[in-house]
């Protein structure tokens, strides 16, 4: 197999062939196809999550199963998948039905080994040389021709789903959609604010489209994002260089919005999208901060039954949310192909470069096979 390896903390991705486990029980192994480019990708690098190195990153993969160990009913060789979200199964929070906020998140997403099964804590990569490479990052590690994960994590779509095409709803874009189906929910009539349209951001402006609220306001720096946010179901845009965002909401609303969706991670963005809310109204904290960031709020106008809530990955089960927006979009009615642009596995350095300018929303790497 080969895979972008990350060699040391903040090093460059540098293409490898390397050796995968075979599936043992529980585990399954995964030809991908495609993966998105997430932000946690490029900050994990950087050090944001503990994951260890030498390390595989990615985790926005899709593909088809190749291979599976012994015990596993919930896939065969031969099905399509998206590979969703890691999670132990056991904890209250698993059994709750919310796996997002599994007890062992931590390291689940950046552990550098696998969660569960005879081999956990055992990574599933080497080099050559027979050293260990960190892996099951998510529980994936998708950056890379194969993926050895554990079975029940994976989401089946059918024979006709576009495979190069729906690796981002294992992160990105069911985070902007789940933050506005499972955690805003808006109301009839309801005016909601979005801070920030990149891919997540567009994706919770595509899913507010599907709710009954009437005003879907977009706030970016961009004027191409803006524009695509109104193709997608905006009813207003607001440019932040050139106007003070609050003020503008407030001014579109005629009055406080009801739900903001802070999707930047910019403390003084979390500040005003606490602000754009009023009475009763909520505030979803969705974009990643640095580790150690810290925000403030006015304490009086918090009284006022305001809702401040944190959301991971859109919440609820990736079979259901992935598998529901895989139908969305086959019916044309949440089009996320729009926020994609395509590139070679060996582009990831030009991929991660046209994002951090704002060019490309959402890219996703093709592996070679
Ligand atoms: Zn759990
Ligand atoms: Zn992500």
């Amino acid at each position: 197999m080969r895979a972008a390896v990350v060699p040391e903390l903040s090093g460059p991705f540098g293409i490898e062939e390397l050796e995968i486990d075979d599936p043992g029980p529980g585990e399954a192994l995964v030809k991908v196809i495609a993966t998105g480019l997430c932000h946690t990708d490029v900050i994990t690098r950087d050090g944001d999550l503990p994951m260890p190195f030498p390390g595989v990153l990615g985790h926005e993969g899709a593909g088809e199963v190749v291979a599976v160990g012994d015990g596993v009913d919930a896939v065969v060789p031969g099905d399509r998948v998206v590979l969703g979200w890691p999670s132990c199964g056991g904890c209250r929070n698993c059994r709750d039905g919310e796996p997002r906020y599994c007890a062992r998140i931590g390291e689940a997403v950046a552990g550098g080994a696998r969660l569960l099964g005879p081999r956990a804590g055992q990574p599933a990569l080497r080099r050559p040389d027979g050293s260990a490479v960190h892996s099951h990052f998510f529980g994936q590690s998708s950056l890379a021709t194969h993926a050895l994960t554990w079975a029940d994590w994976l989401v089946v779509v059918p024979e006709a789903a576009p495979l190069e095409l729906l690796g981002p709803l294992a992160c990105g874009i069911s985070t902007g959609a789940g933050a506005v189906l499972h955690t805003a929910r808006p109301g009839i009539g309801d005016k909601l604010v979005i801070f920030g349209v990149g891919a997540v951001g567009l994706s919770a402006v595509m899913a507010a489209r599907l709710t009954p609220a009437t005003t879907i306001i977009a706030v970016d720096r961009y004027p191409d994002r803006l524009r695509l946010a109104e193709e997608l179901g905006a009813t207003h845009t607001v440019d932040a260089t050139e106007r003070d965002a609050v003020a503008e909401v407030h001014r579109i609303c005629g009055g406080t919005a009801d739900h903001a969706l802070e999707c930047t991670g910019v403390i003084d963005v979390v500040r005003q999208a606490a602000d754009t809310v009023g009475l009763r109204g909520t505030c979803v904290l969705i974009g990643g901060a640095p580790a150690g960031a810290e925000f403030s709020l006015d304490h009086l106008s918090t009284l006022w039954g305001k809702r401040i809530v944190g959301t991971l990955g859109g919440s609820g089960r990736s079979e259901v949310l992935i598998g529901g927006l895989v139908e969305l979009h086959a019916q044309g009615r949440f089009p996320f192909d729009r926020l994609i642009r395509h590139y070679a596995l060996s582009d990831l350095d030009s991929a991660i470069a046209d994002s951090r300018r704002g060019e490309t929303v959402k890219p996703v790497l093709h592996m070679p096979h």
